[in-house]
């Protein structure tokens, strides 16, 4: 059974460190692989501080991962020692339901076998899952995806969840020629929304809190840069609008998003808020306005967007961190500080 080095929290106070954990030997159908690198996303802090409810502690935190195949299982057909593979949000479900059979297995229905998310689960094995803040992990076959060669290794880990989060709502409203879009909080998940929206058409623009980061939307393809420390200036948006993705992680106004959509536009929320939100519900019957939700992707969706952001040379802005960084880290992503994602080099455990 493979031990490996992880960093892990205790508790809510998310004081990170090292440990060591053991992963199984990989299954019949499963891969086991060195994980390289882990991006931080900001679910992983709502998690680990407790913001959505007690999760299981010891917590492991991480569902961005890249490494390398290092064991297969003696059924695997999909990938070989030396491949370079990367995973996500969750790491099982039943592989038979509606759901499931339709490619997005983490919305399963499957009482006995639900998805199995990639830490705070668990798993078939009946242990509490662990995520990618570890140097290696064993997965089943089906839920691992290939890198293509044209990403660069150390900005891949990223693409498996941010990447994926916004791909799949602008992929299924049409993000795309002769559609204006605008991308709310230019974090993570933001700055990817930003290049995909781009690279799929559509003209972009960005709503930040403020007009700090501007120069950085524009390289990254947005047309405009919109803040919400200048109210004045947003009005120009109002109406504007076919769809917009809030990636945005507290609670924000959400009747004024609305009122930026022109009639029959689509605000998307992806952003994941502690606290409840509220919308007087005329803001969307004013002019027959869509709210929808979109939460991750499944797996054909996320390789998909592997290979889009391969041929379009997508990648995510990242800074390099160590396991003895992680605490700090957390601080510095809810004060909106990272550039713009913070992605574990697991050879520094
Ligand atoms: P992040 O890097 O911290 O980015 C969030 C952005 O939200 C910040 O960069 C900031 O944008 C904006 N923001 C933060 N506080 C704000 C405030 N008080 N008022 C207005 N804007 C504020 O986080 P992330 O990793 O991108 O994740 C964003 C959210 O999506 C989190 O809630 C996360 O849990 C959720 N999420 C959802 C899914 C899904 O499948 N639905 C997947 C992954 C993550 P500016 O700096 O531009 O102002
Ligand atoms: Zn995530």
């Amino acid at each position: 059974m493979p031990q490996v080095l992880a960093y892990v929290t205790d508790d809510e106070q998310c004081q990170f460190h090292r440990t060591t954990i053991d992963r199984r030997d990989p299954g019949p159908t499963e891969v086991y692989f060195e994980i390289k690198y882990a991006g931080i996303c900001h679910s992983d802090i709502h998690t680990a501080r407790a913001e959505w409810g007690q999760p299981l502690y010891p917590l492991v935190p991480g569902h961005e991962i890249a490494g390398i195949v290092t064991q297969v299982g003696d059924q695997v057909t999909r990938f070989a020692v030396g491949d370079r593979v990367g995973v996500g949000c969750f790491v099982d479900s039943c592989g038979e339901c509606e759901q499931c059979r339709a490619g997005t297995e983490q919305f399963c229905t499957s009482r006995e076998a639900p998805t199995v998310w990639t830490y705070n689960s668990i798993g078939r094995d009946g242990l509490p899952t662990a995520g990618g803040y570890s140097q290696g992990i064993t997965v089943e076959q089906d839920y691992v995806c290939r890198i293509p060669d044209a990403i660069p290794f150390e900005a891949a880990a990223p693409l498996l969840c941010a990447g994926i989060t916004l791909y799949s709502p602008l992929n299924r409203w049409d993000a795309g020629p002769g559609k204006r879009v605008a991308i709310v909080g230019m974090g993570g998940l933001g700055h990817m929304g930003v290049q995909i929206a781009a690279k799929m058409g559509a003209e972009v623009v960005v709503i930040s809190q403020t007009m700090s980061k501007r120069e950085d939307g524009l390289k990254f393809g947005a047309s405009d840069y919109f803040a919400m420390d200048d109210p004045d200036r947003l009005k120009q948006l109002r109406g504007s609008l076919d769809l917009i993705v809030s990636t945005v992680s507290a609670n924000i106004n959400l009747d004024g998003l609305l009122r930026l959509l022109k009639p029959h536009g689509v605000l998307v929320d992806v952003g994941l808020p502690q606290h409840a939100s509220t919308l007087r519900l005329g803001s969307l019957t004013s002019g027959n306005k869509v709210l929808a939700g979109s939460n991750i992707g499944g797996i054909p969706e996320t390789q998909e967007m592997l290979d889009f952001c391969a041929e379009h040379q997508i990648a995510p802005q990242t800074e390099m961190i160590t396991g003895e960084d992680i605490t700090a880290a957390y601080d510095k992503v809810v004060n909106s500080q990272v550039r713009y994602r913070y992605v574990i080099d697991t050879s520094t455990f």
